[in-house]
């Protein structure tokens, strides 16, 4: 029998205020940090978990993820991993802690980092990268797996299972296509509004270049310069001249990009406003940046607001252009209000927003009955590591479907993870395969060494500056 006996915290923090990296009309000075937590057990397994901040605050995440993880104390692996609905039920039930919630703020993605945390522990026992322990699942196994209280007004776990048991039979062909042709990717890296006009040129160059078809840009500090930025950014990606030999038969009416607003070299553009409007106020900003064409404007408004996202969505469509949200969405329960009320084209589940595996199952299947597609949002640190392994679950075992779908990448900060994602050279995210890399989530111990807060060796030396 092995059991949790420990666990150990981690505030981590890059200084990414100092490059402009991450910033959008909300979050203007981010340092993209990481509340790591690892669990330890009497035996060499040991479970890497995280949740995403953008800087001060980490520590507070930190208090409530020791918090979490002190329920784990003395308990069995094996009896957890046997029923990791029950697991994660338990996890949010301590009373006291429920308190400072519930399911939402800072104990929901302290939650999610030990949730994440326990998934990522199963995956090591079984020698398996995560995305494959859970493919490899029954539909039972699958079900029974998820977090279901107050969802089954949306969908039942009858009705769950029924799906994937219908999805059961293509199962090993699309994880054979997968692994072959990778899963599609957007990128964001280009976009972000703390650069400048030749920086957001040449990375959009180098993003198609690198095979991308799908473009996020920042938007919502200032229309005419988002006009601006969007024609510099349209100029180049649906230019043929820039496009890679490889890629010259791209078409907007390939079904990856059809009603996604695609130019004439099959290139989609989508903007994100970072919660900066009221309801009005988004749909009379987004009718204006019309004319640079965008598939999506995602978080247009805050992420609470359900009907909010409605009206705005209703108030878009003679306009062509859909709405999404999400990575800010702090239960299934927002999820499940966001389709119940036809608010969202696109769902944009967190992995660590969502309080871990468990609960992102949930979505994933809501998402798969209500027809609407699932491209997570990722960047920050970490996020990318993780979500591939979702998108994977999702087109494997649960919806069936990639063909529409893109999932974030940016290009930042995976050097510090010892097995970092990797994209191909048709910009879409490479399968993880390596056995013992079950959520992808561990970090170098160098590298939290030298960035830990306050004491690493970098914040140490930026003291003394
Ligand atoms: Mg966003």
């Amino acid at each position: 029998m092995v059991k949790i006996t420990g666990f150990k915290t981690n505030d981590v923090r890059f200084p990414t205020s100092l490059t402009g990296d991450g910033t959008d009309a909300m979050n203007t000075d981010c340092d993209y940090s990481s509340a790591y937590v690892t669990l330890e057990t009497d035996s060499e397994l040991r479970g890497y978990g995280m949740t995403f901040t953008i800087g001060r605050g980490n520590d507070i995440v930190l208090a409530a993820v020791a918090e979490v993880a002190g329920r784990l104390l003395g308990k069995d692996t094996e009896e957890l991993f046997s029923d990791m609905g029950a697991t994660w039920d338990y996890l949010v039930a301590d009373p006291q802690l429920r308190w400072i919630g519930p399911e939402k703020g800072v104990i929901s993605i302290a939650t999610g980092a030990v949730n994440n945390a326990v998934w990522d522990m199963y995956a090591r026992s079984r020698k398996k990268p995560l995305w494959k322990l859970v493919v490899d699942f029954t539909p039972e196994e699958i079900v029974r797996s998820a977090a279901w209280r107050y969802i089954s007004d949306a969908i039942t776990k009858e009705e769950a299972l029924a799906m994937l048991k219908e999805k059961e039979a293509g199962k090993k062909e699309r994880e054979e296509n997968v692994k072959k042709v990778g899963y599609p990717a957007y990128v964001t890296s280009a976009g972000w509004l703390g650069y400048s006009d030749e920086k957001v040129a040449r990375l959009t160059r180098e993003a198609v270049e690198q095979g991308f078809s799908h473009f996020k840009m920042k938007v919502g500090a200032n229309q005419a310069n988002d006009i601006k930025r969007g024609k510099i950014i349209r100029s180049i990606i649906d230019d043929p001249q820039y496009l890679p030999e490889r890629h010259k038969n791209r078409s907007p009416n390939d079904e990856s990009v059809r009603g996604k607003n695609a130019g004439p070299t099959g290139a989609v553009l989508m903007i994100d406003a970072n919660q900066v409007w009221d309801v009005q106020q988004a749909i009379d900003y987004v009718k204006g940046l019309e004319e640079i064409k965008p598939w999506f404007i995602e978080e247009p408004t805050a992420p609470d607001d359900i009907l909010g996202h409605a009206a705005i969505r209703r108030g878009l469509k003679p306009y062509g252009i859909g709405v999404a949200t999400g990575e800010h969405a702090h239960n299934r329960m927002v999820f499940k209000q966001l389709l119940q009320a036809e608010a969202i084209d696109v769902c944009q589940i967190d992995s660590c927003r969502l309080a871990g595996v468990s609960e992102v199952l949930s979505v994933l299947l809501m998402s798969a009955k209500f027809g609407i597609p699932v491209c997570p949002h990722a960047g920050g640190v970490g996020l990318c590591e993780y979500v591939i392994h979702l998108s994977l679950i999702d087109y494997i075992a649960i919806s069936g479907t990639m063909e529409r779908n893109v999932l974030e990448f940016v290009d930042h900060l995976h050097e510090h993870f010892k097995t970092p994602c990797s994209i191909n050279d048709n910009g879409r995210y490479n399968v993880p395969l390596d056995p013992l890399e079950g959520y992808s989530i561990e970090m170098y111990e160098k590298s939290i060494a030298e960035f830990e807060f306050p004491h690493g060796s970098y914040w140490v030396g930026a003291a003394k500056k």
